[in-house]
């Protein structure tokens, strides 16, 4: 196996085969049809929701960021969220987050019509993970899903694997600690007050880092038998410049099997598993 996990690979392969369903679609008249509704000007936002729409041209979808003034009162912004879930030529709805202090009181999660949740938030696509689900009909988060698509193409079998996740987020840590389960792997959620946290990852097979702390995990983490696999989902912003994902990238490398870079790891694989889940809305309407 390779020692670094890029996306692009996993992306170049499976790429051919989501622009070939999106033209199959196409062809009998339904172009698959996102609609990002993005709030204000958040930086980060908007380079998230541009990096989603140019992979939905790449393959094919139509995408439409629908920019909405950063001060939209709250009853125009749910009039908008609920025009594009009532409307039969939209197949997938995305709120970008965060909303702008007035609106953070709503729950977006449930906000999405379930059928059109690309995100794979609503708690009707969350109970498809808690009744087993692996993540391949239904829709499904996309940063666990991004996971999973890469353990399939970098030949990562997870049955019997002790994988360690840390963090208990509703859109990473918990969403994929089901998802890997589902998978028959042995899973442990660490957080903020886990104890032990040294010996936990030491003891893994598999670690995955989503708690946002930059370089958080230096080489005292790991064994140094090159045997683990590390997935560091974390983008930090530095004071410096660049961002930075929750491993010491160039410390721990050499002592471990395998680890994804950040930028370039989990997070393109993020933006792919929302196109796989547009095209599966899609095909679900139909
Ligand atoms: P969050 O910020 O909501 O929560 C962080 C989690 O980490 C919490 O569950 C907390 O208990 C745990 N945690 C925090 N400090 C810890 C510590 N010192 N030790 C152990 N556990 C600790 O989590 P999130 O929204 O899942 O985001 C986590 C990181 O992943 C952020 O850097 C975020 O930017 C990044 N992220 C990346 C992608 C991607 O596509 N690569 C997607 C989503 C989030």
């Amino acid at each position: 196996m390779e020692k670094i996990l890029y996306a692009k690979p996993v992306i170049d392969s499976e790429v051919e085969k989501l622009t070939k369903k999106c033209s199959e679609l196409k062809s009998s008249g339904k172009v698959a049809t996102l609609k990002v509704i993005l709030v204000g000007q958040d930086q980060g936002s908007v380079i998230y929701t541009n990096n989603k729409k140019k992979f939905c041209d790449k393959i094919g979808a139509d995408c439409e960021i629908i920019k909405l003034s950063e001060d939209i009162s709250e009853k125009d912004f749910l009039a908008k969220v609920n025009e594009v879930n009532t409307n039969d030529q939209v197949h997938g709805v995305l709120i970008q987050l965060p909303l702008p202090k007035h609106l953070s009181h709503i729950d977006t999660t449930n906000l999405v019509n379930p059928a059109k949740d690309v995100d794979g938030f609503h708690s009707s696509n969350i109970a498809c993970l808690f009744r087993g689900g692996k993540g391949l009909d239904n829709l499904t988060p996309c940063t666990p899903k991004g996971i999973l698509t890469m353990c399939n193409y970098y030949g990562i079998d997870l049955e019997g694997q002790h994988v360690v996740i840390i963090g208990r987020s509703l859109i990473v840590g918990k969403p994929l600690a089901l998802l890997l389960g589902n998978h028959n792997a042995t899973v442990t959620q660490a957080h903020s007050k886990t104890k032990n946290l040294k010996e936990l990852t030491k003891s893994a097979d598999i670690i995955i880092t989503a708690c946002g702390t930059p370089k958080k995990f230096n080489s005292q983490y790991f064994r140094d038998d090159q045997s683990q696999i590390v997935f560091d989902v974390g983008i930090s912003r530095l004071p410096e410049g660049g961002i930075a994902g929750d491993c010491d990238f160039h410390q721990i490398k050499d002592q471990l099997k395998a680890i994804t870079p950040v930028p370039r790891g989990v997070g393109p694989m993020t933006i792919f598993s929302v196109a796989q889940n547009l095209l599966q809305a899609q095909e679900n309407s139909l």
